[in-house]
């Protein structure tokens, strides 16, 4: 889906990150040496790219991938197609990119990347050929065992099939299928892994079912809203409904709209593939921003942009849960809000990892040539899932502080345990 304007504050992404990178960093003593090494990115690639429109005219495109670090596997994160996308967007996400890879325990670092471009302003043959010729522009700075790219805001399964095709078109004939873990979140047809594209939504569910059990929680009956209405708020919205989970109020592009009696999830999709708008939808009232953001439920899932839990907006925050379903949707100003309102937050790192851990499983697939039922990628997906939260727990009870310090800790105790190891070049 597509985000507004409205929706995105220019608030640094990178600022954020590295205020939580340093909490964390203080809090457990990280090594001085590889906390300088960590807060920093590895490789930063800008490309400028020309593209010829439907219309015969030349456009200029400026496309980023970050590499922040690869020391405990190829670099991997996804790609975004948004026009707020700029060298310090591409740098927080994926700084976290790294922590998050290292959370959920699974061989990849961190990177990022995405064209600073409004998608809803070229026609998809444009946009293919966008995405191809910024492939081609990134060159052999991506590949199967190097950096591996995946989806993110605005981008899916159809434009990684447009990247895997022109990564194979440019290497030997010899190597070609070898290589189609370049890139995650394909079609299944192409290579891609069943579960994948619910994958994030599963992740962020999976978290609170966990959340929900250990505080002895029924989701049955629960009300909860979402903010955006893109792969993962659909997703996490259709995942909660046999749950016995209520939803009251959804925001995307076109605005918000609630229900205290209850949206049902299945209906207000096929509402919007007609309508292309939220707004609307039978039985729904259209809410302002404020308002949305002040809905009383039992949990929010923002699952839209950075920057949307601030200082100005967490104060209005009336809900038990934050599920973190976006990359940054909490600033630092709102993290201490919601604390001090006691407002539990799953943050970002481990919330949404069930897209990069599903993505790990594809790559391993493509690796072996295996193709496994969703069964199986969602029964592992859980388990990864469980035994992280109390990898959470136990680090959040011995430092004695909140949960996305804890899981940025974890994360941190990984990466210095092998920086130590392997030591410094030279
Ligand atoms: N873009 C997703 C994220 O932020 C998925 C990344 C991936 O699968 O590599 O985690």
């Amino acid at each position: 889906m597509v985000m507004k304007e409205s929706m995105t504050k220019k608030q640094n992404l990178y600022d954020n990150v590295l205020i939580q990178f340093n909490n964390a960093a203080e809090k457990m003593g990280l090594d001085p040496h590889i906390r300088k090494i960590l807060a920093k990115t590895t490789n930063e690639i800008i490309v400028n790219f020309p593209v010829k429109m439907d219309d015969g005219n030349v456009q200029v495109f400026t496309g980023y991938r970050v590499q922040h670090n690869n020391t405990l596997g190829p670099y991997k994160g996804g790609l975004r197609y948004h026009q707020n996308v700029d060298i310090n967007m591409i740098r927080a996400l994926a700084s976290w990119m790294t922590w998050k890879t290292a959370l959920a325990d699974i061989p990849f670092g961190g990177a990022k990347g995405g064209i600073q471009v409004d998608p809803t302003k070229y026609s998809q043959r444009e946009i293919e050929r966008i995405t191809r010729r910024f492939t081609y522009s990134l060159g052999s700075n991506i590949g199967p065992e190097y950096d591996i790219p995946a989806p993110d805001v605005n981008t899916n399964a159809q434009i990684m099939a447009w990247i895997l095709d022109t990564y194979l078109s440019g290497i030997h004939p010899q190597e070609r299928n070898r290589s189609v873990h370049v890139v995650t979140g394909k079609p299944v047809a192409s290579g891609g892994s069943q579960g994948r594209e619910k994958a994030t939504a599963q992740g962020v569910v999976f978290c609170i079912l966990e959340w929900a059990k250990r505080n002895k929680f029924d989701l049955n009956g629960a009300s909860y809203f979402v903010q955006g209405f893109g792969n993962v708020g659909s997703w996490a919205a259709r995942i909660m409904k046999p749950l016995g989970a209520k939803l009251v109020g959804v925001e995307d592009v076109s605005g918000a709209v609630y229900n205290p009696n209850g949206i049902d999830p299945d209906d207000l999709l096929e509402f919007m593939s007609k309508m292309g708008v939220l707004t609307g939808f039978p039985g729904s009232k259209k809410i302002d921003h404020t308002q949305f953001m002040s809905i009383k439920a039992d949990i929010f899932i923002p699952a839209a942009l950075g920057n949307q839990i601030t200082g100005e907006t967490a104060p209005g925050i009336d809900v038990k849960l934050v599920a973190e379903g976006a990359n940054g949707p909490t600033d630092p100003e709102g993290d201490i809000i919601l604390q001090e309102k006691g407002v539990e937050v799953i943050p970002d790192i481990f919330a949404n990892s069930g897209g990069v851990i599903v993505s790990y499983f594809e790559w391993l697939q493509n690796k072996r040539s295996e193709f496994w039922d969703l069964e199986d990628v969602d029964t592992k997906l859980r388990k990864k899932i469980v035994k992280t939260y109390k990898n959470i727990s136990d680090i959040r009870k011995q430092y004695n502080t909140d949960f996305r310090t804890a899981a940025n800790i974890v994360s941190l105790i990984r990466l210095e345990k092998v920086y130590k190891e392997r030591g410094i070049f030279p």
